[in-house]
């Protein structure tokens, strides 16, 4: 046997033996049941093609099921009247336990997203179980104020904060357990109870991640997952008159979709939608920083990052440097399958969002862009496509303008920084920006004037549970993380006492 052969059977022995450790049901009410039409769908590897396993299809019977749970668990037993550093110190072991298992969440996490197996073990699964750890302390800060209404007489005014209630949470496929974690740490934190649907394409880190409840404590009912598809299992938390807030990540189309529905019990919504986000770099920049970090801004997770870098604004006097150094980076790129070691870029997540891909990198050919780099799809079994990046494109044209969700960035040139502050901002999006530059002046002027809900500054796509993260215009509404946190997932209170 070869070396690579020997790791090959290695890696499919390991990959095997992730996959057994999948529950194939809906975790419901502290077991895992099947769905209540007994249907199943399958699991695809996005690097092959092939299907992984079968899980059960949940739809809105089975969220019913799940919501009564949920608000069994949130109005009585051991999960309303746990105090908050119980509650805190559980938040804490969920993060432990991702910990534990990282080999076994980080193989489930590549086989599903299709990203190499090195951005899982040192990227999705700490970065995941990071939120668990910083939410924690959340769960002993749900705090309000004192307050002295301007009334005659004597009284005291105070603030309360309390949990929302039952929460439904809608994740994308394209950092599965990395956002499943940016919802479940601060919801259960603030004393929520959460129905969790995982995306159709990849569900299997939130099954392993239920599998792990019961040893973390967890009271029974306080999470359920529910695996099934959009249409019904997504449309059916969104509608239910039993949750009372519903946060979801996933594209502004089915953003909007998700606020027609909750207009029924006015449940609360939070959303983070897509972006188009522009990177800006100055004639000042340090490019040793800027153009590998132009490239990862876009490539990473092959495009698909809400707040990737694909609209790459390059001042005048080193575009040609910048965009031959970012075409260097894409093609010294190796796509491959998620579990070779050699591997630095995935595939796209399924075949018709590669097709999509594809469709848009032909409407950009049409409208005359050129490829520095890239420009078209591996005729593999798995669905590849090449790192891009376009030139010789205008502002009005479809790849300029719309989120393609793909490894495909547009290069434009500009000449002063108030031009460009102007180019970035022309976008209905408003997720993220970034500005490479080592003048103070440049800097600050991004940071204020981008209209963006981050702004990176010599970096990209840095996210932190301290950090405020959301966007603006059809980027979404609220903010998850930092400050936002509590605000995301409680209700403020008001009481009055008159004293006479
Ligand atoms: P993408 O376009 O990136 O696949 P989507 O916005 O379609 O993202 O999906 C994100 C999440 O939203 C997934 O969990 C998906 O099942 C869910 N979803 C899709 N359609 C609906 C819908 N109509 N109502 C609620 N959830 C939905």
């Amino acid at each position: 046997m070869t070396v690579a052969s020997a790791q090959r059977s290695q890696s499919a022995e390991s990959a095997q033996s992730a996959l057994d450790r999948v529950p194939r049901q809906l975790y419901i009410d502290g077991r895992f049941v099947d769905a209540q039409s007994g249907k199943t769908f399958g699991v695809v590897d996005p690097g092959t093609g092939r299907e992984l396993l079968q899980v059960a299809e949940g739809d809105a019977a089975d969220v019913d099921r799940a919501v009564l749970a949920s608000r069994r668990a949130f109005e009585s037993g051991p999960w309303r009247d746990m105090t908050t550093i119980e509650r805190s110190r559980l938040i804490w072991r969920l993060g432990d336990l991702i910990e534990e298992n990282l080999d076994t969440f980080a193989i489930l996490e590549s086989l599903d997203v299709g990203k190499p197996l090195q951005v899982s073990l040192t990227g999705d699964i700490p970065f995941a179980a990071k939120w668990f750890h910083h939410m924690a302390g959340l769960a002993t800060r749900m705090e309000g104020t004192t307050v002295t209404p301007s009334l005659p007489g004597r009284w005291q005014g105070m603030s309360l904060r309390q949990p929302v209630g039952v929460v439904g949470a809608i994740v994308p496929w394209n950092t599965p357990l990395i956002i499943t974690a940016w919802k479940l740490a601060p919801a259960l934190a603030c004393g929520n109870t959460v129905v969790l649907k995982p995306a159709e394409e990849t569900p299997l880190t939130a099954l392993f991640f239920a599998s792990l409840l019961e040893q973390a404590g967890l009271p029974d009912g306080v999470v359920n997952v529910v695996t099934g598809f959009g249409h019904t299992a997504g449309a059916a938390i969104a509608a239910h008159g039993g949750i009372d807030k519903v946060s979801f990540t996933g594209s502004t189309e089915i953003g909007k979709e998700i606020v027609k529905a909750a207009t029924g019990n006015l449940k609360r919504v939070s959303l983070e939608l897509g972006g188009k986000s522009a990177n800006i770099v100055m004639p000042d920049a340090d490019l040793e920083l800027a153009i590998p970090g132009a490239a990862t801004a876009v490539f990473a997770n092959s495009g698909q990052i809400c707040t990737a870098g694909t609209r790459l604004f390059v001042h005048s006097s080193i575009f040609d440097e910048v965009v031959s150094g970012v075409a260097e980076q894409a093609r010294a790129i190796n796509v491959g399958h998620s579990l070779d070691p050699d591997v630095t870029m995935g595939p796209v997540i399924s075949e018709r969002h590669r097709d999509r891909v594809v469709s848009y990198l032909e409407s950009g050919f049409e409208d005359g862009a050129e490829a520095a780099a890239g420009g078209s799809a591996r005729p593999d079994d798995g669905y590849f496509i090449e790192p891009t990046i376009l030139t010789n494109v205008r502002p009005t044209m479809k790849v300029v303008r719309e989120e393609i969700f793909g490894p495909v960035v547009v290069a434009q040139r500009f000449d002063t920084l108030a031009e460009v502050i102007a180019m970035a901002n022309d976008t209905e999006y408003g997720l993220a920006a970034g500005v490479w530059t080592t003048n103070l002046h440049s800097a600050h002027r991004c940071i204020q004037e981008l209209r963006a809900g981050s702004v990176y500054v010599n970096t990209f796509n840095v996210a932190d549970p301290s950090l405020p993260f959301g966007g603006i215009g059809q980027s979404g509404w609220g903010r998850e993380h930092g400050e936002g946190a509590l605000e995301q997932y409680s209700e403020t209170k008001s009481a009055v006492m008159y004293l006479g």
